[in-house]
């Protein structure tokens, strides 16, 4: 059997899968990653722009990577949820799926129609004040004006409420992710290089719990060489994932 045909099996037997998905589930959507190819984000930008206490100190020079990040990707509306998305959106649907823990900030997953989704990361949908209990949709932001925006309540500064470097996990998405670790025969790894720690720590867990890890990448990742992933199928996430769902019969 080819590794594929292994992972639809191992689906298709399933009854309880958690999913844990990367950067690289949304570049078949027009969203580069931070690492892994010459499109990446840090090699364009430093990635101390995004540090907390460098935002405190320089805000204006994080404003071309924020308006980068929410204009030209995150919030173009040509940026659509593709068959990796809609494959897990499917699988949840027929109820074999229970949640998705996403390292991403980009809101597919719930565009793609997934309901129980935890952002290990924070999301780019809203900004909030660090001071008081305003919050902004990044639609209705104008990052084409003053940067970084004043909250119109306190004065003080709003910031995007995906976390900084030198930020803790929010922490209902940190106990969502580490509950729905328990209990689940198979984890889905899409598209992650596992550096980023503790986000890393869910499959970990996961397996440790006993499940499956079935890993989907372009390249091997930390976990492919430390040896944690019993099915590799190597490729891109949005190509493979269409196939898995011919080969197990589900409806994108
Ligand atoms: P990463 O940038 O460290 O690694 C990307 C991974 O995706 C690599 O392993 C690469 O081999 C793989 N990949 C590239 N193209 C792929 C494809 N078409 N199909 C399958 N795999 C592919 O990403 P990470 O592990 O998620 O960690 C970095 C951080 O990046 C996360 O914390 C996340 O918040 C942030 N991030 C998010 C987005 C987003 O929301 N879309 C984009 C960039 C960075």
């Amino acid at each position: 059997m080819t590794a594929i045909e292994q992972a639809a099996e191992a689906i298709k037997h399933a009854k309880r899968i958690l999913a844990f998905t990367g950067a690289g589930i949304s570049v078949e959507s027009g969203i580069p990653p931070f690492r892994g190819s010459k499109d990446s984000l840090w090699e364009k930008y430093n990635p101390e722009i995004i540090d907390l206490d460098y935002f405190h100190a320089h805000p204006k020079e994080t404003r071309e990577f924020i308006r980068d990040v929410f204009y030209k990707y995150m919030s173009r509306t040509d940026i659509v949820p593709n068959a990796a998305h809609k494959f897990l959106a499917a699988l949840e649907k027929e109820g074999k799926l229970h949640a998705i823990v996403t390292q991403n900030i980009d809101n597919l997953h719930q565009m793609a129609g997934s309901k129980t989704v935890w952002e290990f990361h924070g999301t780019t949908a809203t900004l909030s004040c660090e001071h008081c209990d305003y919050k902004i949709a990044s639609k209705d932001l104008d990052l084409e004006a003053e940067f970084p925006p004043r909250c119109p309540k306190c004065g003080k500064v709003i910031k995007p409420d995906f976390i900084f470097f030198g930020e803790g996990i929010p922490r209902e998405a940190y106990e969502g992710s580490i509950a729905a670790t328990e209990d689940v025969d198979v984890c889905i790894v899409v598209g992650t290089s596992g550096l980023v720690m503790p986000a890393d720590m869910i499959p970990i867990m996961a397996k440790r719990n006993g499940a499956k890890i079935i890993e989907f990448n372009t390249q091997p990742s930390k976990f492919t060489e430390q040896g944690m992933t019993d099915i590799f199928v190597q490729g891109k996430a949005g190509e493979i994932m269409s196939r898995l769902a011919e080969l197990i019969g589900a409806e994108l």
